[in-house]
């Protein structure tokens, strides 16, 4: 038998009808580029691909050939290279319907959230996205998907119904509570390794406007508002969703003259609902809090609610918050530029009886910093419950932690069904 000469020679992807680029050529860099600068995948060929058939193609040949293989929609979730394999994007299949009267949307694996919100909208609907609407729908849900509506509404992964699925062998198949059941359930927040998505269809929810934006103090009101805000969230109704911010605010034009430069608490709302019900809530708090720098909330739509993210480079879980963690974290905001403390609870924490293996729903509230600051993580290990959540963790090596034991274990026999060889291997995958 004679030896392929060049990559071309070996890697042939038999009906594919897409785009490919191979190491080389001009715009190679621009397709393997991802939003993680960390990750400087080299991948043998990246195949844009245009339908179910072209992915089918795709994965066959990486199977045949031994190669790893990586889906990439946008690059926002990308935390492992596919070096010397096959990359397969998606951004070319972003179809989007919405079916208004069963309050259903049906999405390629391209596509984004802001293309769901602007279809969704025009009939009063919201889908359960996330702090941008740049983010893939598709990666975002797989991983569990914590949005600003999480509290009333649950995780995206919740809202799922239905998926249709290229398996590692190469069959496509629909997931759903009647069809393979145990993949259904896996791929509600089970993360990426059980196929590639190629179809996903979920429940809408009747949200239109809403109260939203941010509340900032001076630090000095940091320690009461954080004593406050931990007995404060038990009383919070599911319709109200807030964080507490511990910032450096940037000494620019973008930034409002009152904040320029300056060190704030800064409270970050958004309710389901109208200002007066959320003023009411919100009362005990603001009074603990003191008089306000500025107050940038107001009613506006869902879509147009710009809840800014946290760049995560530490996260942890708590059950509970001891006065040492509010010690910790006030020190450490001496160095970070961002700490923020999230409510989770509400419909999160009260999953129904079929719902998928997402995170550690009984978690009370998440601290996420955009700055590794050196000894908090030695600080609040004690007091954290030891999980993370498998949307907002960066490294691999930490995967399993993103489930309860006994989810784990049924994901992995999930795993040994739907992918025996262990084919899906990069990426957040459950690990074997
Ligand atoms: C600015 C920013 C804001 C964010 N805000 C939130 C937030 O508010 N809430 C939240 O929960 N998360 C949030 N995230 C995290 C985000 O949801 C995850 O990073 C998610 O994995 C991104 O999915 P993607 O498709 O956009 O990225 P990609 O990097 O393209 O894909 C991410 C992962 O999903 C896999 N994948 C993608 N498509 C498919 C498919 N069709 N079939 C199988 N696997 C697939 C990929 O292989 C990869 O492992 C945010 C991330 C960023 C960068």
């Amino acid at each position: 038998m004679s030896q392929p000469h060049t990559i071309q020679d070996e890697i042939r992807l038999p009906g594919f009808t897409g785009r490919t680029h191979l190491p080389g050529e001009t715009d190679y860099d621009e397709a393997r580029r991802s939003h993680n600068p960390a990750v400087d995948s080299r991948p043998a060929l990246i195949a844009e691909a245009y339908g179910v058939g072209d992915l089918r193609a795709a994965l066959l040949t990486a199977r045949s050939t031994g190669r790893p293989f990586a889906v990439q929609a946008t690059g926002h979730g990308t935390h492992a290279a596919c070096d010397g394999g096959i990359l397969v994007r998606t951004g070319s299949m972003a179809s989007v319907l919405v079916d208004p009267a069963r309050r259903i949307a049906r999405v390629g694996p391209g596509a984004r959230w802001s293309q769901v919100l602007a279809a969704a909208a025009r009939f009063g609907l919201a889908p359960l996205s996330g702090s941008a609407p740049s983010v893939g729908v598709t990666g975002y849900t797989l991983g569990g998907g914590l949005g600003w509506l999480a509290r009333r509404h649950g995780f995206a992964a919740d809202s799922v119904v239905r998926a249709e699925v290229l398996l590692a062998d190469g069959r496509h198949v629909t997931a759903s509570p009647t069809e393979h059941p145990e993949l259904f359930w896996a791929l509600r927040g089970g993360g990426p390794g059980f196929g590639v998505v190629t179809a996903l269809e979920f429940r809408l929810h009747p949200v239109h406007e809403v109260y939203a934006g941010f509340v900032s103090f001076p630090i000095e009101a940091a320690a009461r508002t954080l004593e406050a805000y931990r007995t404060w969230i038990d009383g919070a109704p599911d319709d109200l969703s807030t964080a507490l911010m511990l910032r450096r605010m940037p000494d620019d034009e973008q930034t409002p003259a009152a904040l320029r430069g300056r060190r704030v608490a800064q409270l970050k709302v958004l309710h389901a609902g109208t200002a007066a019900q959320a003023r009411r809530q919100l009362a005990p708090l603001l009074r603990a809090a003191g008089p306000a720098l500025l107050d940038e909330t107001g009613t506006t739509t869902y879509g147009a609610a710009s809840m800014g993210g946290t760049p995560n480079r530490h996260m942890d879980m708590f059950d509970t918050v001891p006065d040492e963690v509010i010690g910790a974290l006030l020190r450490a905001s001496e160095q970070a530029r961002t700490i923020e403390i999230r409510h989770w609870g509400g419909a999160m924490s009260r999953p129904g009886t079929d719902a998928g293996p997402v995170s550690h729903r009984s978690t009370r509230l998440t601290v996420i910093l955009d700055t590794v600051v050196p000894g908090l993580a030695e600080e609040l290990r004690p007091h954290a419950n030891g999980g993370t959540f498998l949307n907002f963790l960066a490294d691999p090596s930490r995967t399993a932690a993103a489930w309860t034991g006994a989810d784990l274990g049924r994901l992995r026999a999930v795993r040994r069904a739907y992918d025996p060889d262990g084919f899906f291997r990069v990426g957040h995958v459950v690990p074997a």
